[in-house]
């Protein structure tokens, strides 16, 4: 009995030992990401810029540096690729342009800061972090925002610098579509036809445990394709796309108006606040609700003891994490 008990103490602590301890996640959106649809060359650009992030913001930490420096260094090497949908990459609007959001959130002082509706900032992120540390407010949108990262000499450029062939040919597709069409949905049930068209939604975001034990969470996006009339997605407004506190940090990505409605960044956070869940559980009880609702996509979460959660409910989504000891992990299907 007991060299019963001494084996499963021993196994128990080696299982301890064992578990990894993570201190940074990405994701690169999630969407209709089919590896039937994937070349092993798009697959291949897809992981290196995904490595490329987490090495970046890994050596901030390892530098000593804060959580929000090392998910600033992730989101700009992501924004700054056409691969995704954020900064040069970002979607089109109806009427041809890239409208961005971004917002950051310190988990422990619970400063936030976000931008929405921008055109002109090459780094939405930069702009986001400007708000939280350098303004007395949290969300500044349109030519507001631009005006302020403009004063904050953040850098600024022609909107076509963010101009993508593929992105533009998506767009186009849509517009035929529902010219052809001509069919009006209007309900926040009813996924809009070219939503249905273009599911690679491709947002990035970020999540940091700094070396003081502090989160940070921050997300960049072009929003979704086709959209009009300055419609702003989940990504900046804090709560939804976008939270951290000292426990947990998310960022989330997909059919932002679900994640506005189940404020769901947020909601994550209360469950393992208010209902003791482990992150996983809390994750994934937060993508199960928004299924419910009739909504999709995914989000990265990462707690304070470095356990992550990583639930989607689409074919796919790019994501990856590191761990203290610099190993990396990156996925993209189900
Ligand atoms: N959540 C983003 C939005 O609705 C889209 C995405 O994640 O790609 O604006």
């Amino acid at each position: 009995m007991k060299k019963l008990l001494l084996l499963s103490f021993c196994t128990f602590s080696l299982l301890v030992s064992a578990q990894k301890k993570y201190v940074l996640v990405v994701h690169g959106g999630a969407g209709t990401i089919l590896k039937s649809s994937m070349t092993p060359e798009k697959e291949n650009a897809y992981k290196e810029k995904l490595t490329e992030a987490l090495h970046a913001g890994y050596a901030e930490i390892q530098k000593g540096k804060s959580a929000v420096d090392a998910v600033a260094t992730s989101i700009v090497i992501m924004e700054d690729s056409p691969l995704f949908n954020a900064g040069r990459g970002a979607v089109f609007t109806n009427d041809g342009k890239n409208e961005m959001d971004a917002a950051i959130m310190d988990g422990k002082s619970k400063a936030a800061g976000a931008i929405a509706g921008v055109h002109t900032i090459k780094n939405p992120i930069k702009a986001a972090i400007a708000v939280m540390q350098k303004s007395e407010h949290v969300m500044l949108s349109g030519a507001g925002a631009e005006e302020f990262a403009k004063d904050e000499k953040l850098e600024l450029v022609d909107p076509k610098y963010f101009w993508t062939k593929d992105r533009w040919e998506s767009l186009q597709k849509i517009k035929s579509k529902e010219n052809s069409k001509n069919s009006k949905k209007v309900s926040q049930n009813i996924l809009p036809e070219s939503y249905e068209i273009d599911q690679k939604f491709g947002t990035v975001g970020a999540v940091a445990l700094d070396h003081n034990g502090n989160l940070a969470a921050g997300t960049s996006t072009g929003g979704m394709t086709n959209k009009k009339y300055g419609r702003i997605g989940d990504a900046p407004i804090i709560g939804a796309g976008t939270y951290a506190n000292s426990q947990v940090g998310i960022s989330a990505t997909g059919w932002g108006e679900f994640f506005i409605r189940a404020t769901a960044a947020r909601t994550l956070a209360a469950k393992m606040e208010y209902q003791n869940k482990d992150i996983k559980t809390a994750a994934q009880d937060t993508i199960d609700e928004i299924e419910k609702m009739g909504g999709d996509g995914g989000l990265i979460a990462l707690d304070k003891d470095g356990n992550i959660a990583q639930p989607f409910n689409t074919a796919g989504m790019y994501r990856g994490a590191i761990t203290d000891k610099g190993e990396i992990f990156i996925e993209i299907y189900k």
